[in-house]
């Protein structure tokens, strides 16, 4: 069974990496270049994984019935476990949010969970920008052409609108 995935922000990877292990085929699309690019900006200003706390105080930061359902079965304990399997261990901080161990850049637990991701045969395909979509099939456009994909499954996991570069004026 074949999945599309489009994004290859950490959200896109966390769902590629789930169908690997179900034994499903995998493939991902991105419109940039390169994978998770905002994952890799977010590690500037301290690069806090998840939160230590107990599974109740972490549900309770959730108030969408379908998103809790989802952060019980996945919750901060299997994140952590999750990073440990692909080779990133983590500590706690004093205000009990989780890092990577010193040393550990951002780049380095991308490309951990990349080589994972490669090893299980999926394949990243970059530039390609999702304009289209139906029930089985999702059109991309590339930089040559426009190519439409089939797939059994479709996962669209491509961000939030909340966070832009933002241009000085003085840049003007
Ligand atoms: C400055 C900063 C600091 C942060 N610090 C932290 C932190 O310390 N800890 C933390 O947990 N979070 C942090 N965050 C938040 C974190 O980066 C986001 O929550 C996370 O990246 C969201 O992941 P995502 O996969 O949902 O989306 P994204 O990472 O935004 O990925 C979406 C992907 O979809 C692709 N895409 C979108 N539309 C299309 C299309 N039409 N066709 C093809 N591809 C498409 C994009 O190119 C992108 O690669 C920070 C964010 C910022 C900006």
């Amino acid at each position: 069974m074949k999945v599309g995935i489009v994004g290859t922000g950490p959200a896109a990877l966390m769902a590629g990496s789930q169908y690997l292990l179900q034994g499903f085929e995998v493939s991902f699309y991105d419109h940039k270049k390169a994978p998770a690019r905002k994952f890799l900006v977010a590690g500037h200003g301290g690069f806090n994984l998840t939160h230590s706390e107990s599974k109740s105080d972490f549900l309770s930061r959730y108030d969408c019935d379908e998103i809790k359902k989802c952060v019980e079965i996945f919750d901060n304990q299997a994140l952590i476990e999750w990073l440990k399997f692909i080779g990133i261990e983590t500590y706690s901080g004093s205000t009990g949010k989780i890092f990577p161990v010193k040393g550990t850049k951002p780049i380095d637990v991308l490309n951990a969970w990349i080589s994972w991701l490669k090893k299980q045969n999926a394949t990243f395909h970059f530039e390609h920008k999702m304009i289209d979509f139906d029930s089985n099939s999702i059109v991309f456009q590339t930089i040559s052409s426009e190519i439409k994909v089939n797939f059994d499954k479709m996962v669209f996991a491509l961000g939030g609108g909340s966070w832009s570069i933002k241009i000085s004026k003085k840049q003007y």
